[in-house]
C-alpha cells in the first residue's frame, strides 16, 4: 500500500478569511525545512486571517524553474538544495499573475523532532539555518528587486524547535506586514499551526504503521527511505523512490514511522533491560554527537530498519555536496548491512541523475529485493523474535 504523500504534500484548506489581510499575498519558497513544516505555515497563516488561496507556495524544483527564474542569481553555495532556492525565489517574484505582497522565508536554527529528550539537540544544518540570506543576496546584488516589485521580504531567525520562542520571533517578524497583528494573536495562531504539523505527522505514521502491518501479515518486503525531508521534491529526490514503488514494493520514509509504545518496546525493550539504551529513541548508542535533527532522524529511521523484519531494503540518497551526510555515511550503511537487510546509496545525487543511470540501478534493486527480502524476512524475525504488533491482524496501530 503506497504513502500518498507528494499529491497533497502542500493542499490548502477550501475555506477562507474576508477582510483586508484576506487580499495579502504571502508566497513561501518550497524547499529545504518547509517540506517538513509546511503544514505548520499552512495553520498558522489560515489562522492569522490569510485566505488560503493568497498563501502561495512555489512548485517542486525543476531545471525549468531554475532556467526561468533563477539564472544569473546563483550566490556562493555548493549544496545543491541551496543554490535551487535561487529558482523558487525567482518564480515567487517574476513568475506570479498576481504579485505577492510578501516573500516569507523562515531561517530555521532548529526543528522540532519526535527524537527530542533522547537527543542532544535538534538543530538546523548551518546551509539551511543560512540559505535565505545566501539566496536573497543574488536579489539585492545589483538592485533591489523586491524593493522594485513592491515585496516585503520577511525572513525571521527562527528557534524553530523551542515551540515557546516561535511566536515572539514570528511577531517581530511579522507585525509589520500583517496590520494588527498583536503578540497574543501570533501566539494562537502558532499554536492552531502546530496542531495541524502534529496531525498530520500523526497520520502519516499512522500510514506507515497500516503499511507495515500489511507487509507483516503476508510477509511481504517493503523499501525505506533514508534521506532528508527535501528528496521528497522530484527536482532534488529525482522520484527514486517512486520508480521503486512501480516495481509493487511500498515505500516508506524514515521521517514518519511508527513510534507507538508497544512497537517500540518490542523493536527495543530487550536493549533497553540490558541498559544499552536509555530509551527507545536513544541513539547514543550509534551516534554520540547527537546535535542536528535531521542527521538525529536518519541515524534512528537506520536503527529502525535494521530491526525490522519487513524492510529488507534501505535506499540512501543523499545531495551534491552535502557535508553534513558524510560522516553519516558509513554507520547508516553498518548498521543496516549488519541485520542483512539490503542496503543501496545514491550518493551526490545531483552529479549522477542521469535518468537511464537511475533506471539500471533501480532494475538492479528491484532484482536484488525479489530474490533476497523471502530469506531476510525470515533471519531478521528470528532475531527479533515473536510478538510483534504489526502481526495483529487487528492492528491498526497509530
Ligand atoms: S543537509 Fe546537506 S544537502 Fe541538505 S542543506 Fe545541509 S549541506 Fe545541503
Amino acid at each position: 500500500m503506497p504513502i500518498p504523500t507528494l499529491a497533497n504534500w502542500f493542499a490548502r484548506l477550501r475555506s477562507g478569511p474576508s477582510g483586508d489581510r484576506a487580499q495579502l499575498r504571502i508566497g513561501i519558497p518550497r524547499t529545504l525545512a518547509i517540506w517538513s513544516t509546511h503544514q505548520f505555515w499552512l495553520g498558522f497563516f489560515a489562522a492569522l486571517g490569510i485566505a488560503p488561496r493568497n498563501l502561495v507556495f512555489s512548485s517542486p524544483t525543476s531545471e525549468a524553474q531554475y532556467h526561468h527564474f533563477g539564472r544569473g542569481r546563483g550566490t556562493v553555495d555548493c549544496c545543491y538544495p541551496v543554490k535551487c532556492m535561487a529558482g523558487h525565489y525567482g518564480e515567487l517574484v517574476f513568475g506570479q499573475k498576481r504579485r505577492l505582497d510578501v516573500l516569507f522565508s523562515p531561517m530555521f536554527h532548529s526543528i522540532p523532532s519526535f527524537l527530542d529528550g533522547a537527543v542532544k539537540t535538534s538543530l538546523s544544518c548551518p546551509r539551511v539555518m543560512a540559505a535565505p540570506e545566501n539566496i536573497k543576496a543574488g536579489f539585492l546584488k545589483e538592485r533591489d528587486v523586491f524593493g522594485e516589485r513592491g515585496i516585503r521580504y520577511v525572513s525571521p531567525l527562527l528557534d524553530f524547535g523551542e515551540p515557546a520562542l516561535v511566536p515572539g520571533q514570528l511577531h517581530a517578524a511579522l507585525a509589520e506586514v500583517i496590520p494588527g497583528l498583536t503578540l497574543a494573536e501570533t501566539t494562537r495562531a502558532a499554536a492552531i499551526g502546530w496542531a495541524a504539523l502534529q496531525r498530520f505527522d500523526a497520520g502519516l505514521r499512522a500510514e506507515s504503521a497500516a503499511v507495515l502491518g500489511a507487509c507483516a501479515r503476508r510477509d511481504a518486503p517493503c523499501i525505506l527511505v533514508l534521506a532528508r525531508p527535501y528528496h521528497m521534491d522530484p527536482g532534488i529526490g529525482h522520484e527514486i523512490e517512486g520508480e521503486l514503488q512501480a516495481y509493487g514494493y511500498p515505500i516508506l520514509w524514515g521521517q514518519y514511522l511508527p513510534i507507538e509504545p508497544a512497537l517500540m518496546a518490542w523493536m527495543f525493550g530487550a536493549e533497553m533491560q540490558r541498559g544499552d539504551i536509555a530509551s527507545p529513541f536513544d541513539i547514543a548508542d550509534v551516534w554520540p554527537s547527537s546535535y542536528s535533527a535531521n542527521t538525529n532522524e536518519l541515524l534512528w529511521a537506520a536503527k529502525f530498519a535494521a530491526r525490522m523484519p519487513w524492510i529488507t531494503c534501505v535506499i540512501r540518497l543523499t545531495s551534491y555536496e552535502c557535508g553534513m551526510d558524510q560522516p553519516t555515511f558509513s554507520p547508516v550503511q553498518e548498521i543496516v548491512e549488519r541485520s542483512g537487510t539490503l542496503f543501496f546509496a545514491f550518493q551526490e545525487l545531483d552529479a549522477t541523475k542521469a535518468a537511464g543511470s537511475i533506471k539500471i540501478r533501480v532494475e538492479t534493486i528491484a532484482h536484488y529485493l525479489e530474490h533476497a527480502s523471502g530469506d531476510i524476512i525470515r533471519q531478521k524475525r528470528r532475531l527479533m523474535g515473536a510478538g510483534c504488533p504489526l502481526e495483529d491482524a487487528t492492528s491498526q496501530a497509530a
